[in-house]
């Protein structure tokens, strides 16, 4: 058996193309699929009950009451998957059906692996938005010594097991990538070439696939703290060895020492520096602050076909 995670948002045009691409491609094996509407305001979830009535039993949905992001879709959608399979695809159709096979028959031949990861070839992309997101899993993996496989995408297929270990990590702020490559386990990557998206826009601009990055290097690596502790110690070193050199010259030559304006450039540099190093600290602790509270991961609203309905 074999469960299908779908986060959605706002995708009312590509729902129906994509259930007939993963019916037709899917229609050899059993499977179910869970689609999670992440608090969409268009048409998407009214898309999602017309599907749903023309087949039950294999169709589930979870809406949210609001969006709460890709991560807590693909979270939700874990909790509820309980087949030997689970595979996580977008609904816009950039990732075909098709390599859901190809991952599941993967798995079943070779039994050491727990799961399968499509890796992007990122050949929809410019040149700078590839280059950043190489350098971006590169130094990842240098930070936390977890494998960070370039372009791999949250397109995967994982048994049982790992879904379990995917869900008692109880973090609210999920970044999926960085807790796939945490667990640790036996990863196949498999290159796939993403085709355009069928419909709509991408809801990762670059603004927003820049505060994705932060969010991965702060919640898995604490090492950009110890920029402050080496950058500090080293400033240290070099003003305590100038101010002896001062001193000695100002007791030997008896001369005052000039130079207001590189004081000013000194006091400013090292001002920046600290309200910077400031703002990195308080970013983790508002991490701290966000996961003390231990609010759930999402709210949802409306659940169909699942025995405890919310109607
Ligand atoms: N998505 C979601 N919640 C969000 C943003 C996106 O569930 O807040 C879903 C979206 O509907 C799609 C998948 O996540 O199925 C990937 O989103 P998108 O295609 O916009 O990202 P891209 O392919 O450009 O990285
Ligand atoms: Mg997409």
């Amino acid at each position: 058996m074999l469960d299908v995670i779908i986060p959605t948002f706002n995708e009312e045009d590509n729902i129906e193309p994509l259930y007939k691409e993963l019916s037709t491609t899917l229609k050899n094996i059993k499977y179910n699929l869970i689609f999670i509407d992440d608090g969409s305001t268009d048409k998407s979830l009214s898309k999602l009950i017309k599907i749903y009535k023309k087949d039950t039993n294999r169709i589930k949905i979870i809406s949210f009451t609001r969006n709460f992001g890709k991560d807590a879709a693909i979270y939700a959608g874990l909790k509820e998957a309980h087949g030997k399979y689970i595979s996580i695809i977008d609904s816009d159709l950039q990732q075909h059906p098709k390599h859901i096979l190809e991952m599941v028959e993967f798995l079943e031949k070779n039994e050491d692996y727990d799961e399968v990861a499509m890796v992007n070839s990122y050949c929809n992309d410019s040149f700078i938005q590839k280059k950043f997101k190489k350098t971006f899993y590169k130094l990842m993996t240098k930070l936390t010594h977890y494998n960070f496989e370039v372009g791999a995408s949250d397109f995967r297929t994982i048994r049982n097991y790992v879904a379990k270990t995917l869900i008692d990590l109880k973090e609210t702020n999920r970044f999926t990538k960085g807790l796939f490559a945490w667990t640790g386990f036996n990863v196949k990557f498999m290159k796939y070439t993403p085709d355009k998206r069928l419909h709509g826009k991408s809801k990762f601009n670059f603004r927003k696939q820049i505060n994705y990055a932060i969010d991965g290097i702060l919640n898995f690596s604490t090492s950009p703290m110890k920029i402050a502790l080496y950058l500090g110690s080293t400033l240290s070193t070099c003003s305590f060895i100038y101010l002896i050199y001062l001193i000695i010259k100002t007791l030997v030559l008896g001369k005052d020492v000039p130079g207001f304006a590189s004081l000013m450039s000194v006091i400013l540099l090292l001002g920046g520096v600290i309200l910077t190093m400031l703002g990195l600290i308080g970013e983790y602790v508002s991490r701290i602050y966000m996961e003390t509270k231990q609010r759930p991961i999402y709210v949802s609203k409306v659940k169909f076909g699942f025995d405890d309905d919310i109607l």
